[in-house]
């Protein structure tokens, strides 16, 4: 019997087995598709790689969220394209998102205008993103459960900022009010883009304080690995099996069952017996196979969360290098009209693997990721031969509008293909093919959130439907607190059973 099984071979579960691994407990992960990854995994065509979602890991430098992960489980620094940021395309303006400070400081002003009310909005937008990330990379856990969880929150966020936790009552709407910059057509275009891409809302409806956080992202250091997620999970489980861990992929998870003081795991190979679970599956996976307490508990917030779910498409193209020509860049953010909402293309992205990136695709070539939000609904309930003939229409939209960035794209293209929402149910395993965590908005984060603790003792929950959500950040942030509860917990029955063997000597 391992110390702990975890459910599920994403990124939030990954995290979470090698943080054990590493701190001397024993555990096992169990994984439905072929490979590790979930959607921050990857698949191989023709000699190129291509990122299923996630193309970029945030903050794993030194000091960040991501690296202390490294450093926690003495894995050696991600090698590959520190991004020195992207290339928002407006409808009628570019703006380049330096990640260096003074660089975007400079720039936000000269293209998205520098009144005075400019000014302060972008001077609290800093003071909340310096706060709040100097928080997450203390381990700064939500929602507040208990006094442990009141202090250390105390702690992470300092007495001196505790003032700013009144924020998290506003929406960034609320201050964009305040400070007449609603009708401003650029800035809340580009505002709207980022906050889209990492807290999936709208702009009005978005939790000011996560809206900061993800307006600031490439402040926190955006990598992409050489060969990808291909070339990161290649290294990422040799490491995790070099501690000793165990990854059964092909391995679905069918239900679990509490037996004893632990648990039964029952999977398509087998039933495998573990003290404490942590199940790192979609959430209404887990609610399905868990014991019928979690099931219970999650039902609320399954119910609560049902309107706010979305989709992704991604067209995945392998080309010649002279396709992506005239880019200093790799990485850009396009805008198709100001008069649209944003998904369905007007919003997305355009991912570039880096020159030389011979892991990525054969000299010469280029893997190309182009992704954008929809909704979930369009692609249900279509007969084959309407889904086929939508998903090519679609795929060749997004690949026009990419041609405002690389005029020559896909002329002559040795891969293309095409993902939509039916794709990442099929491969991984998102009821509906709903991706990310839920739109986030004031009633369903942070204190309002999935806890990683449901109330089933030995049982615990992450991944991007849990607090703090939605991409790689968030899920290694996430895996920091369970592995810490997990190992609380592993302390408390092996000296309860040391006190217990003392009594009956
Ligand atoms: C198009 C797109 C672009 C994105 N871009 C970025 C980005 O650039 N940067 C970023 O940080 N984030 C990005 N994200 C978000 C990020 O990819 C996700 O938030 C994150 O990968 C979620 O990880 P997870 O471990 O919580 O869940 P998942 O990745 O969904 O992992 C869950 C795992 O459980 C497995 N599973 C499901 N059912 C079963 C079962 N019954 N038995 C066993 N296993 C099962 C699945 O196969 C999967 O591997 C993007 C997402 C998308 C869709």
């Amino acid at each position: 019997m391992k110390d702990v099984a975890i459910l599920g071979g994403g990124i939030a579960g990954m995290a979470t087995a090698a943080r054990l691994q590493a701190a001397g407990l024993t555990t096992e992960v169990f994984e439905a598709h072929g490979r590790v990854g979930g959607c921050a995994g990857y698949f191989r065509q023709r000699g190129f790689s291509f990122d299923v979602g996630a193309t970029t890991l945030v903050d794993f430098e030194s000091g960040g969220v991501g690296g202390e992960l490294l450093e926690s489980i003495g894995m050696s620094p991600l090698s590959g394209e520190a991004l020195p940021g992207y290339v928002a395309w407006l409808p009628d303006r570019t703006v380049t998102l330096y990640r260096d400070q003074h660089l975007w400081a400079h720039e936000r002003l000269e293209k998205l205008g520098s009144s005075a009310a400019h000014q302060r909005l972008w001077a609290l937008l800093d003071q909340l993103a310096c706060v709040f990330w100097e928080a997450s990379r203390k381990g700064i856990h939500l929602p507040l459960q208990t006094v442990g969880d009141v202090l250390n929150a105390v702690r992470c966020v300092g007495l001196s900022h505790l003032h700013l936790t009144r924020y998290m009552l506003f929406s960034m709407g609320d201050i964009l009010n305040t400070f007449t910059l609603r009708d401003d057509l650029a800035l809340c275009a580009l505002l709207s883009m980022l906050i889209e891409d990492t807290v999936h809302s709208h702009i009005d409806h978005a939790p000011l304080i996560n809206a900061a956080l993800g307006i600031t992202i490439r402040g926190a250091g955006l990598t992409r690995h050489s060969g990808g997620m291909y070339g990161f999970w290649k290294r990422f489980v040799e490491h995790f099996k070099g501690l000793g861990g165990v990854l059964h992929v092909s391995c679905k998870i069918e239900h679990v069952q509490k037996y004893g003081d632990g648990y039964e795991v029952y999977t398509s190979q087998g039933v495998f017996g573990a003290r404490q679970v942590v199940s790192a599956l979609p959430l209404p996976v887990t609610a399905a196979v868990a014991p019928s307490i979690v099931g219970r508990q999650l039902a609320y917030y399954l119910k609560r969360d049902e309107q706010s779910l979305g989709g992704a498409a991604v067209v995945f193209l392998g080309v010649s290098d002279s396709e992506v020509a005239g880019q200093s860049f790799t990485h850009h953010q396009l805008l198709q009209t100001y008069d649209a909402p944003l998904g369905d293309g007007n919003n997305m992205f355009v991912s570039v693997s880096a020159a030389g990136d011979t892991l990525s695709s054969p000299a010469g070539y280029r893997s190309v990721m182009i992704s954008t939000h929809c909704a979930i609904e369009d692609w249900e309930h279509c007969s084959p031969t309407d889904y086929e003939a939508q998903r090519r229409a679609y795929g060749d939209r997004l690949v026009n509008y990419a041609r405002r960035v690389y005029p020559n794209l896909a002329t002559n293209p040795l891969v293309y293909e095409i993902g939509t929402p039916q794709t990442y149910a099929h491969f991984t395993g998102r009821p509906r093919g709903a991706v990310g965590g839920v739109k986030q908005t004031l009633s369903n984060t942070n204190q309002n959130a999935v806890p990683n603790d449901i109330g089933a003792k030995g049982f615990w929950l992450v991944g991007d439907g849990t607090w703090p959500g939605l991409g790689t950040v968030a899920c290694v942030l996430g895996s920091r607190v369970v592995a810490e509860a997990v190992q609380r917990q592993h302390r408390l029955v092996k000296s309860s059973h040391t006190t217990k063997g003392k009594h009956h000597e």
